[in-house]
């Protein structure tokens, strides 16, 4: 098949996640020709096709916020048109410190229309959107991405641009690129969380628990089953995907038997696989990094397991050593194995997804000035240091 060359574009984002979203959001305001591919028609990716719709928290669990920008932005308009009675009233109305330490700053929001009114936010801040867009490779040359390249219903493509954000979730455009990339090595529990409508009204069922760590247990987890997916191989994901659907079909059986109007209405449209691989970014974040200072910080981020922590976000987990045009935010940033817990949720995509929106504006990694990456941040309403927020 021959391969269409497309050159209209300034930044490449592969992947319309929440990390991808923000990526584009950024970088179309720092006036840049942006375009999002992404294999699906839906955006969101897990946070909306993959029906995992609580956007945890931007605060530190200490009544701090801690998280701005456009994470903020995402999670109100994740909630806007239909869920706004849900937004934790302290946060909303200056509640005082202990009721913002009682209620973090996190909403449950609607899949269906989070994916609609991102795309409008997108459209409307002149992002092009291509779905059914498969990224297969990239052509590298001279330590730079210098197309994409994508298939899709018609043809093969060859993207040019000049920088390249990886938000595919899997580390796709870093693999196929040859920078080094890291694995989750511990594999992922199964999950198969659903949506269903009942006496109860419309409901999101939550099977499948993320890991606990050993001393924080209950013994009220449902791990489900005790297999473990890594989520690299296209077999065992079609596996894992057929297991949740019988997980599901066993759960409606059960409640249908107490409630005669219980009926799932949606399953997941993508596999819920929290962890598979990164970026090996310059640095990897790791759990030992709360409040430590870097002088190269693009953002904060909380624990949302734990209520203290608090993240600054070095840009040297953005990039890695090799491909000078190309950042990684989302599940794609550099983490060790087990920062990713923490660092793989919503709002943190948000953050890392603004903050390689902006840099990959001003140019390659390896150029650009992080102070000038911070400025622009700052002008965003974004912290970067601990000791602004606590
Ligand atoms: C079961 C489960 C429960 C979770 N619970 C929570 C929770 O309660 N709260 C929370 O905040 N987080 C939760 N998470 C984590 C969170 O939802 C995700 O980690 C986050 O949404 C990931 O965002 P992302 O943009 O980095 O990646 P993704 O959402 O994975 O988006 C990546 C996008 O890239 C596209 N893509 C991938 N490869 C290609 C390609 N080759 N070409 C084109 N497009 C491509 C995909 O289709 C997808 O749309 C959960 C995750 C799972 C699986």
């Amino acid at each position: 098949m021959q391969l269409k060359e497309n050159n209209d574009y300034d930044i490449i984002v592969v992947g319309g996640g929440v990390a991808g979203v923000s990526a584009a959001l950024a970088s179309a305001r720092q006036g840049k020709k942006v375009l999002i591919i992404e294999k699906s028609y839906i955006l969101g990716g897990l946070g909306t096709s993959g029906l995992v719709t609580v956007y945890l928290p931007l605060c530190d669990g200490m009544g701090h916020q801690v998280s701005f920008g456009i994470a903020e932005e995402l999670l109100k308009l994740s909630i806007k048109d239909a869920y706004e009675d849900r937004y934790p009233t302290p946060w909303l109305k200056g509640g005082s410190r202990e009721e913002k330490i009682k209620n973090r700053f996190l909403v449950q929001y609607n899949p269906h229309l989070f994916a609609i009114v991102s795309e409008n936010l997108l459209e409307r801040e002149g992002v092009d959107i291509i779905y059914g867009s498969f990224v297969t490779n990239t052509i590298v040359e001279n330590d730079r991405i210098k197309y994409v390249v994508l298939e899709n219903i018609s043809g093969r493509y060859a993207y040019g641009c000049k920088n390249v954000i990886d938000a595919s979730g899997d580390g796709v455009l870093a693999y196929k690129s040859c920078e080094d990339v890291v694995e989750f090595k511990q594999g992922n529990v199964l999950a198969a969380w659903y949506y269903s409508v009942s006496k109860e009204g419309y409901k999101l069922n939550i099977l499948g628990a993320a890991d606990i760590p050993e001393d924080e247990k209950t013994g009220n987890e449902e791990y489900l089953c005790d297999k473990r997916f890594k989520g690299l191989d296209a077999k065992e994901i079609s596996l894992m995907v057929s297991l949740s659907h019988k997980v599901i079909y066993e759960d409606f059986k059960k409640k249908r038997a107490l409630d005669h109007k219980f009926l799932p209405v949606n399953i997941a449209g993508i596999p819920q696989i929290r962890m598979t691989r990164g970026l090996k970014g310059e640095y990897l974040m790791s759990v030992s990094d709360d409040k430590k200072s870097f002088s190269d910080s693009v953002g904060l981020f909380s624990n949302w397991k734990k209520s203290g922590p608090v993240y600054e976000l070095p840009f040297r987990a953005l990039h890695g050593t090799k491909i000078k045009n190309l950042l990684a935010c989302g599940r794609a940033m550099g983490a060790e194995d087990s920062m990713w817990d923490v660092t793989r949720v919503i709002p943190v995509c948000a953050v890392t997804g603004e903050a390689c929106g902006v840099a990959s504006a001003l140019g390659d990694w390896d150029k650009i000035s992080v102070s000038d990456i911070q400025k622009k941040l700052r002008e965003n309403r974004v912290k970067l240091k601990v000791k602004e927020v606590i």
